[in-house]
């Protein structure tokens, strides 16, 4: 027994489950850190020496799904320090809660608007959504007894509201995909209802921001301020790329 009333806690912390890992830790991870020290780590080592020093700066945040093929440091082409990412399933903004609830969203956010001051907010949304999928399909199972799918894709009753439903004999990918479109709608609106947010975008400190990204054809397109339509980010987009924007909303 220790003087010391800290060192007497000993036993609660004996009871801390252990973490168990794999012993096979990916080989993909290994020779991808190895490419990164052969070849990026040189390269870029002042940065990452000038970032360690003086912190992140990022200018920018990010809302993107976790979708492994929507990467926003790959479609930004974004160098360390430069994007402030959040991702989860469905790039989705919740509500603004101040409850006692554990919001994992809304940290991010508030880091990167108080903390960071980033001065714009870009929610990415994509094409063949998954978690879009989830809550659009009436016919989809839990994939496990607690659900939690099911239960975060429920925040896109607004977005669903906001397109309109699915239409009759709508086929699923096509209500999908304005589904899509109208969730990043309906997770701008979100933004700002958090206050810190609409001060500073009021201040004209703060932008916010909506994009889609096609996988298949590599479009980006970003929601236009002044039409309120998806238009193509880049004026040089294949002639075969529709304007689109999400029917059933409010002008
Ligand atoms: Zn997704």
């Amino acid at each position: 027994m220790s003087n010391d009333p800290a060192l007497n806690d000993a036993p609660a912390i004996a009871r801390v489950a252990r973490p168990q890992v794999s012993p096979h830790f990916p080989e993909r991870l290994i020779d991808g850190y190895k490419a990164f020290l052969d070849e990026r780590f040189p390269r870029e080592q002042a940065r990452f020496e000038q970032l360690a020093a003086e912190g992140q700066k990022p200018r920018i945040m990010v809302i993107g799904c976790c979708d492994s093929r929507v990467s926003p440091e790959v479609i930004f082409d974004a160098a360390p320090g430069e994007l402030f990412v959040m991702r989860n399933v469905g790039n989705l903004v919740p509500p603004y809660s101040p409850d006692e609830g554990l919001h994992g969203v809304s940290a991010a956010l508030e880091f990167a608007v108080q903390a960071l001051k980033v001065e714009h907010i870009v929610v990415v949304g994509h094409a063949r959504c998954g978690g879009i999928r989830a809550f659009a399909d009436d016919g989809a199972e839990p994939l496990s007894p607690g659900d939690f799918i099911g239960k975060w894709v429920s925040l896109l009753s607004g977005a669903a509201a906001r397109a309109g439903g699915r239409g009759q004999g709508e086929a699923l990918p096509v209500y999908v995909e304005r589904l899509a479109l109208a969730s990043v709608e309906q997770s701008l609106v979100n933004l700002r209802a958090f206050p810190c947010v609409r001060t500073l975008e009021e201040r004209g400190k703060l932008g916010l921001h909506g994009a889609y990204f096609d996988i298949a054809t590599g479009v980006l397109m970003r929601l236009d301020a002044a039409t309120q339509r998806f238009v193509p980010a880049v004026a040089a987009m294949p002639q075969r790329i529709r304007m689109i924007r999400a029917v059933g909303v409010e002008p």
